[in-house]
Parts: structure tokens; sequence; C-alpha cells
């Protein structure tokens, strides 16, 4: 059983494990109004008679439950809490079946808001790293991974993106309903619905691969993401095979927003991203490559954010020479020189859940599998990244997994380096 996350305080429940989420949601973008029901099949993991759900926002209505008896529910403080009639011994299965509405809206936590949220004409969810309560009621934990099925029902006009596979698009009353399926085991802070007056069009790629994103931004979004199947094939050489059967879809919002964001099988953008910048460009491909560094291996705690941004932040520079003639370890120069202008006070496996997404993390993190790289030689180097990729896809890692993998390929502990660049707040000598 993992430790609550420190960093993530009041979220989650190590006392059971959802092993599938069912949505079935009504949404009305004109009144901002969420309706549904959501069914989490759980496994008990220690003997219980309570427990808690997040849930933030919105009001449950009802609780049923299969396998169990439900003696009451109570909802306080974002947790909605279930009491049972009797204590459920581990490894116990049950289904409940939570009813919920009410206007959702984004939920506070140390480092800003997250979750569902208005735009101007649809709606943008991105929840990292506490924000999935705010639409359906969860167990979230980072480390607790399920399956998905996503159906939400919205006006005609809109077109509704969720995680994973269409599975079904079909009127539904007045409105049309979408549904999803996510057949890998997905985080909740990766769940995501996107809505708006978008065009969904399919991309030439070596993955099933689609961009999205209002009409009139069409020429605009072709340019900007043309690179995107290169990135892909790239990727899928020095990372290993693509992590999701559904393939890859980029989202495009009609408003402009400060920064994109991965979600499982997806990401999202601002219109303000669709140009061939070098700044957006990086990003298109640094979310491309969250889908194996961040959603199909994922760190189990928070503290532990550059084995998703750092990893993250490198493949920008390794697609660099590709994109731009740039070469990698011109842009690790680069970054290092600036790094070691800004103030060292920041610990990368310790931030702080203030500064979990200080860029000095990402920053640094890339620049710790720089000095890795120089450690191993480049064909040890990747040959670390594919099976980092491969033994734990779909699974949760901590920082100490990827040392002892490290030190399985080099042949020796490389924890002097490590303590260098990951445990000290001195930026170590450029790689
Ligand atoms: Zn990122």
């Amino acid at each position: 059983m993992n430790p609550p996350d420190p960093y993530l305080p009041g979220l989650g429940d190590p006392r059971y494990a959802v092993l599938a989420y069912d949505l079935d949601l009504d949404y009305t973008i004109a009144t901002n109004h969420l309706a549904g029901r959501t069914r989490l099949e759980c496994r008990i993991l220690t003997d219980t008679a309570t427990l808690a759900l997040d849930l933030s926002g919105l009001r449950a209505l009802t609780v049923r439950c299969t396998g169990a008896t439900v003696k009451s529910h109570a909802q306080r403080a974002n947790r909605l809490t279930i009491r049972f009639t009797e204590r459920l011994p581990a490894g116990t299965e049950i289904t409940l079946t939570v009813s919920t509405k009410g206007a959702p809206r984004p939920r506070r936590g140390p480092d800003g808001m997250a979750g569902w949220e208005e735009l101007d004409d649809g709606i943008i969810v991105a929840s990292q790293p506490h924000g999935a309560s705010t639409w359906f009621p969860c167990n979230d934990r980072t480390s607790n991974k399920a399956r998905y099925r996503i159906a939400l029902a919205c006006e005609p006009e809109y077109a509704v993106i969720a995680n994973g596979r269409l599975a079904e698009r079909r009127k539904a009353g007045r409105k049309v309903r979408w549904v999803y399926v996510q057949d890998e085991p997905m985080a909740p802070y990766l769940a995501t619905v996107q809505i708006g007056r978008y065009e969904v069009r399919e991309q030439q790629a070596s993955i099933p691969c689609r961009i999205v994103g209002p009409p009139r931004l069409r020429t605009a979004i072709t340019t900007a993401f043309a690179d995107q199947p290169r990135m892909i094939d790239l990727f899928e050489e020095v990372f290993g095979p693509y992590p999701f059967t559904a393939g890859y879809t980029a989202v495009v919002t009609d408003d402009d927003l400060e920064i994109p964001l991965e979600a499982q099988t997806m990401a999202t953008f601002g219109a303000n991203f669709t140009n061939r910048q070098w700044e957006s460009q990086r990003l298109i491909a640094h979310e491309l490559s969250h889908q194996w560094w961040g959603n199909s291996v994922t760190a189990g705690q928070a503290r532990d954010i550059w084995l998703h941004e750092g990893f993250a932040c490198y493949a920008e520079w390794l697609w660099s020479p590709l994109g731009t003639g740039v070469p990698t370890q011109q842009r690790v120069e680069h970054h290092w020189n600036r790094l070691a202008a800004l103030p060292q006070d920041l610990v990368v496996t310790d931030p702080g859940a203030k500064h979990l997404f200080d860029d000095r993390v990402y920053k640094r993190g890339a620049l710790t599998l720089a000095a890795v790289r120089a450690e191993l030689g480049d064909d040890r180097f990747f040959s670390l990244l594919r099976t980092w990729g491969a033994r734990h896809a779909h699974s949760v890692v901590s920082t100490a997994d990827f040392e002892a993998l490290v030190a399985e390929i080099a042949g020796r502990s490389l924890t002097g380096l490590f303590d260098a660049w990951l445990r000290s707040p001195a930026l170590p000598a450029l790689p």
C-alpha cells in the first residue's frame, strides 16, 4: 500500500483502490450544470468500515453499493465519507455508484487552481495535481491507476474529447452523447474532458493521431503541428513504442492558455501556441513525450515530479536538432548557464508543494539526464530509457527505482551523481 502523498494533503484514501471508473455524465454548457453518476469498482486494501472519496464542488445525491451495505454517507471538506454496516475485510470487492450534480469549478491547492474550468465557449479540464474531484468522485491518488469509461452528453454543436478511444457517439434527446474508453490504467489527475466548437481531423502518423480545434484556427493548427508525426517517430525510436492503443489527440482551445497540459492519450494547447516558434514547438514535443513519461510511467509521489518534467524537458532537447537544427548539447549548455544564474535553493526531489512546477525542477531534471547520458554513453543511455519505459509501463515509480535501473545498466552505483543533481541545492558542473 502506497502511503499518502505529503504534497497533496487531504486527497485520496489508501484503504482502498479503484479498479475501474464508469462515468455517465450530462452537461449543459449554457448553465455549467453537470449531473450524472459514477460507478467505481473498488478493492478494499485494509480492513475498514469506512472509506472516503474525493469530491469537490458537486453534491452527492445518492450512494449505492453492491458487495456491502452502506449505513450512511456524509459530505464535508471535499470528501464524501461512506460508512458501511460492517467492517469489510481486505480483498473485498465492492461497486459504488454515486450520483452527483452541481456547477463544477476549479479547486484550490497548494500550487494554484486545478480541475474543471469554463472557457469563453467550452470547457477545459486540467486536473494536475489535485483537480480530478471537481468533476467526478474518485480516489485521487496518483498511485491508484484504474480503467475508465467516460460518457458525456452535451449540446450538439460542441465536440467532446476525452481519454482513450471514442467508442460511441449518438443522439440522446436534444444532446449528443460521447463515450470514450481508456483501456490502459490511468491516474485520476490524467482523466480529462475537453469541450468546444471544435473540428476533429485525423493526422497521418505511425499511430492513430488527431488534431482538434476551432475551424478558424485550421491553417495555424496544421502548420504548428506539422512536425508532430516526426516527433512521434523520434520518441518511439528513443523511448520505445507509444504506450497507448488509442493513439494521441492534440486539442487546441479557442482561448489563449498560459501553459499547455498533458492528459492520458491527449494534450491541450491554447490558441497562442499555434505557431512555428521554438517556444511552441518545444511544448508540442514536451506534451507528447508525457505519454511515456508521466502518463505511462508515473511518479507515485508528487515530490518525484522530475521523473515527468525532467524527462519531458529532455525530450524537447532531443527533438531540437531535428526541429530547429540546434544540437541537444547546445540546449544543455544554454540551460545550465541559465540555471547557474538563478538562486540555487531548491532540491529537485523535494522542491516543496508550492514549487512542484518550478521551472528549475524541469530544467535541472533534464540536466540530470544529460549527466547520466555523459556517464553511460549514448548506447547505454537510450537502452536505459527504453528499459525504463518498458519495465514500468502503466505503473508507478520512484526516483529510487530509476537509480536502481541506472546502476543495473551502468554496472555500478551512480549515487554520487544523483546526490549532486537531485538532492543538493548547488548546481553541479556542466555535464
Ligand atoms: Zn510537462
